[in-house]
């Protein structure tokens, strides 16, 4: 059998894989099994921050691996203090809870955001307004979170105390926040999964106030937008907010899996002992990749973020095939005239990789693509375009 037949019989049908094996790759170049190369435009979706095999990082966790791969949570390790240590200097955040994904990162919240809501308020306060189209995981109880019929619907009963407002329409939250008990109110600042969908500044800043008055805490799920893919460190910061409560995974391990649960002076206490745990959260190779990511994440680099976005923006708008781009930094969503599954396809045959949300083209290439790389990309998508 060849490795497709292999795939077939033995993986779960979850996945429904376009016919490439890869085989290995640098920075933004892939290769497969034919030899042929393409340029990455997806990331292994927002995860290889500095593309495939990026030395520095490689150097980072294999120091680690060779010094030793895992301990359990009941002893310190150096690598996972140094990260908790680096995100709550760059973020003025007070404590971070690790797991290994975005959904444990969002169960580890919205743990938190019920027993803020039980311990203030009263058991009652156990609901959590989460938006129509967003995704947050794929757990049982993400799955809740996440305000998409089409996820939910051969998994029922799902976790109960989710309630799904509109996006980008603040009266709709008022309403649910005026007419149900709540704990807490989860977002992502673009929705990645639902197609690329930046919420404005007017909604998510007026649902940060209405958590201040009402003491409600606020999530902002950075699962797909942080460590540097939208412009900013975490996305949260193109707002004039400051969150309770973020997560982060994909691009904070580069690579590995990691998740983390980022908790201000509110709730940095509200998780006692055995109160929640994970047995590889904070695992020392994953940590000392994500040090090393976060580290490089600095004034300079999302300056080149930002530049290379407007490159993208401005010659996709100018192509005739393109009815819109939306997002922002190196997330970014192309509606098409043609279908985005055709559109992908032939950037595939010509070399370049990119990504699908809903309806549209997605973007997220790694974040030091290089000028040259990401000139020639552009090129071969405005040509698979038209
Ligand atoms: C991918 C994603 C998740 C889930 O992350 P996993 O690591 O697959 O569990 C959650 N939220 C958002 C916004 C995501 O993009």
């Amino acid at each position: 059998m060849n490795i497709f037949e292999k795939d077939k019989n033995y993986i779960a049908n979850t996945y429904g894989r376009f016919p490439v094996e890869i085989v290995s790759g640098k920075g933004e170049i892939v290769k497969d099994q034919n030899g042929k190369e393409y340029i990455d435009l997806g990331s292994g979706i927002a995860v290889n921050t500095f593309g495939m095999a990026d030395d520095e990082w490689v150097e980072a966790v294999t120091n680690q691996l060779k010094a030793f791969q895992h301990t359990s949570n009941l002893y310190y390790t150096n690598p996972c203090v140094s990260l908790a240590e680096l995100i709550c200097q760059k973020t003025g955040f007070k404590k971070v809870f690790f797991g290994n994904s975005g959904a444990e990162a969002n169960e580890c919240a919205i743990k938190v955001a019920r027993k803020y809501g039980a311990e203030k308020k009263g058991s009652e306060y156990f609901n959590i307004i989460t938006l129509k189209n967003s995704f947050h995981g794929r757990t049982i109880t993400t799955l809740a979170a996440t305000g998409q019929d089409v996820f939910h619907k051969d998994f029922l009963p799902l976790t109960d105390g989710f309630l799904y407002a509109e996006a980008n329409n603040l009266e709709s939250i008022e309403k649910l926040v005026s007419e149900n008990k709540v704990c807490a109110i989860m977002m992502e600042t673009i929705q990645g999964e639902g197609g690329v969908n930046v919420l404005t500044k007017e909604f998510v800043e007026g649902a940060y106030k209405l958590c201040q008055k009402e003491d409600i805490l606020l999530i902002i799920d950075e699962v797909q937008t942080g460590n540097g893919r939208t412009g900013k460190l975490y996305s949260y910061m193109h707002y004039d907010i400051v969150p309770d409560i973020f997560t982060t995974a994909k691009g904070l391990g580069a690579g590995l899996p990691i998740g983390a649960a980022v908790l201000n002076e509110k709730v940095e206490n509200t998780l006692k002992a055995s109160d929640h745990g994970s047995t590889f959260g904070g695992n020392p190779v994953c940590c000392a990749g994500a040090v090393n990511v976060l580290s490089r994440i600095d004034e300079k680099l999302l300056k080149e973020v930002e530049e290379k976005s407007n490159y993208i923006i401005s010659e996709l708008e100018k192509c005739e095939g393109v009815i819109s781009v939306s997002g922002r930094g190196l997330m970014l969503g192309i509606e098409t005239k043609k279908d985005a599954g055709e559109v992908i396809a032939k950037a595939m045959e010509l070399g370049v990789l990119p990504l699908k949300a809903k309806n549209k083209v997605r973007l997220l290439p790694p974040l030091n693509i290089s000028t040259e790389n990401l000139q020639k990309a552009v090129e071969i998508l405005k040509k698979a375009m038209i």
